[in-house]
């Protein structure tokens, strides 16, 4: 498997159901927060994204969100949502990945990251071990770097098919 491919590819967290999950035997997923769940230097979850949580709670899918946010943001959100949280991450780094997995207690082939970027999200989730589920990105973003690295996931994404839901 490349390590820059992700299990699944879909349009966004609305997709990753109770029945995905189930059909997957994804037990628990970890949340990447920014252009995932909210927009850039925003505390609050994009429309929808409550009730999502909600739902997939109510069938008994662990949440916990892994970000590369700082602190003081970050734990507003978290507050915000009433998850368990990860900030300063370091993604694509797996170590706080793998602490996270241990927290909510499955094995790692049972717990899927969810994110936006590949460099950080999906390289991250496969070099933990975990399953990762890739997601367009909410907004673009304005720096030079992020154009760039958006570029290169464009041709990545080319390559790849939308996965069934
Ligand atoms: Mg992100």
């Amino acid at each position: 498997m490349k390590i820059y491919k992700p299990d699944f590819y879909l349009k966004n967290i609305f997709l990753v159901t109770p029945e995905f999950c189930q059909k997957n035997g994804i037990k628990a997923l970890l949340l990447d927060a920014d252009n995932t769940l909210c927009i850039y230097h925003t505390n609050y979850p994009v429309k929808g994204v409550k009730e999502w949580i909600n739902q997939m709670q109510k069938k008994g899918i662990k949440l916990y969100i892994l970000s590369n946010a700082k602190p003081e943001r970050l734990k507003t959100f978290a507050r915000n949502v009433n998850l368990p949280y990860f900030y300063l991450s370091l993604k694509p780094l797996p170590f706080k990945t793998i602490k996270a997995v241990k927290n909510l207690g499955y094995k790692r082939k049972e717990v899927a990251l969810i994110g936006d970027q590949m460099f950080t999200d999906i390289i991250g989730g496969n070099l933990a071990g975990v399953r990762t589920v890739w997601v367009d990105y909410i907004e673009p973003e304005e720096s030079k770097f992020f154009k760039f690295k958006r570029k290169i996931e464009k041709r990545i994404k080319k390559s790849l098919k939308r996965s069934d839901v």
